[in-house]
């Protein structure tokens, strides 16, 4: 039988005893799982912040002692001999003495270059698969650590944010890791065709956990959080939300995208085409290994609402003028304006007199001052929206479900809520409002209650 790969993420070491909860995790594991595992929590956010100020080399130690004071005190804990710890302290030092000697390099020549940032980055992910391996070690759990340079996890090269390629790496990752152990293997990085780091982009470890097991055919993705699995709302804004115990992978990747974060939303993308399920584990409450959700293909799971998620990382730049909507060649040059300055378009719905781009709420900035530079002729004013969050309804077949439409929003009106913009139709799996973000939790309770009542809940 094929094994699983293990998926333990920032929120998985997030303080020192968490790793007993790993140990426990991997014990549960009739057959040895591979892992792939993330940086410790807020770690590559330290990471860029020294990398990025122009602090001096000071600043460098002193983050690598924190990182070494804080490994350590993780080996102290879960390695009671003092020869076995020293030598993972002897390990350690040389990782992060090769850290500080980049971080220095670029210090010193004032610059960092994407390739050097890659590899910057990915140091969160190697210290954090050194000191699960020594500690799985210790306890008696035969374990051994694989970089993705020495088993050929290659990518297609893009810096900070690169696609594995499935082709090229299978047979070497295959072969690479041995059935008989505990292979853990850091995330979030895989190897250039020229054999350099390059970044598979933030939050990139579930991503990196998927091609792993697609490239080992594996039997499942585990993905081990510390909440209670898919929920029909999030529990900070609605009292009692169902869970969601199947859900498809189109389902999945719609709810990573509008807000849902149990997933990256590249993670379906290895899995659905071997239809390697992911199944989800909340860490504090594991006695077994049966899933609190499971996410395989969309003809396996019941179609219909599963869930109402939110996202505020969503702003809209207006191009308003008389015709601008009908006009040939203004989007054209926007969006080849917009795609030359690395600024990733959500949507884009004209009317007559506005052309209105939907983007992420970091780059409204960076939009609207690329395109006031097109000084477009016929457009009268260029009007940046913020402060809007996004409330969608996802479930398969509600994007051409004849009643979804109405039944959303009918219930936010009878809630006060006033939206900007509502689409259904543009995926098959999700319907959503653009609102004012003062009214979101509002609006979630209307919909999770007209969508999932109370009373009615299930498992
Ligand atoms: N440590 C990386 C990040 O923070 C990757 C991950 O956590 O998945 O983006
Ligand atoms: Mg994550």
């Amino acid at each position: 039988m094929a094994r699983s790969v293990v998926k333990f993420g920032g929120s998985n070491f997030k303080s020192v005893g968490d790793m007993a909860k790993i140990l426990k995790a991997v014990r549960l594991y009739p057959k040895p799982p591979i892992l792939v595992v993330s940086a410790f929590y807020g770690i590559t956010n330290e990471l860029i912040a020294v990398m990025d100020s122009t602090g001096d080399e000071g600043e460098i130690r002193r983050m690598t002692d924190r990182l070494k004071t804080m490994k350590r005190e993780s080996l102290e804990q879960f390695i009671d001999d003092e020869e076995a710890r020293k030598a993972v302290y002897a390990r350690l030092g040389e990782r992060l003495e090769a850290l500080s000697r980049v971080m220095l390099g670029t210090h010193y020549i004032g610059e960092i270059p994407p390739f050097i940032r890659d590899r910057i980055l990915s140091y969160g992910e190697r210290l954090s698969s050194l000191i699960v391996t020594a500690i799985l070690e210790y306890h008696g759990i035969s374990a051994s650590e694989y970089l993705p340079e020495d088993i050929g996890l290659l990518t297609d090269g893009e810096e900070g944010n690169a696609a594995v390629d499935f082709t090229a790496s299978k047979e070497s990752v295959q072969s690479a890791l041995p059935q008989d152990q505990v292979c853990v293997i850091p995330g979030f990085y895989g190897i250039s065709p020229e054999g350099r780091i390059t970044l598979l982009g933030r939050g990139g470890t579930d991503y990196s956990a998927a091609a792993v097991a697609r490239c080992v055919g594996a039997s499942s993705l585990d993905v081990w959080k510390d909440v209670n699995g898919y929920l029909s709302a999030d529990p900070k804004a609605v009292a009692s939300p169902q869970r969601i115990a199947r859900l498809g992978y189109t389902e999945a990747a719609e709810l990573s995208y509008f807000g849902a974060s149990i997933l990256h939303p590249r993670t379906v993308e290895p899995l659905e085409e071997k239809e390697i399920p992911i199944r989800v584990f909340n860490i504090d409450a594991a006695e077994n290994l049966e899933p609190l959700s499971i996410i395989g293909p969309d003809e396996q799971t019941p179609p219909g609402p599963k869930s109402v998620t939110f996202t505020d990382d969503f702003a809209v730049l207006t191009i308003a003028g008389a015709g601008v909507g009908i006009k040939p060649g203004i989007l054209a040059k926007v969006t080849g304006a917009l795609d030359a300055a690395g600024i990733n378009i959500k949507s884009v719905v004209t009317s007559q007199t506005a052309i209105n781009i939907y983007l992420n709420e970091a780059d409204l900035e960076n939009t609207h001052k690329t395109v006031s530079q097109l000084q477009l002729k016929t457009v009268g004013q260029i009007l940046p929206r913020k402060n809007l969050s996004v409330v969608a309804l996802v479930g398969d077949g509600l994007g051409d479900a004849p009643d979804v439409a109405q039944g959303m929003t009918k219930a936010l009106a009878a809630a006060d809520v006033r939206f900007q913009i509502f689409s259904v139709g543009a995926s098959e799996a999700a319907a959503y409002a653009v609102i004012d973000r003062g009214d979101k939790i509002v609006a979630i309770r209307a919909l999770h209650e007209a969508y999932f009542p109370a009373g009615e809940e299930s498992s």
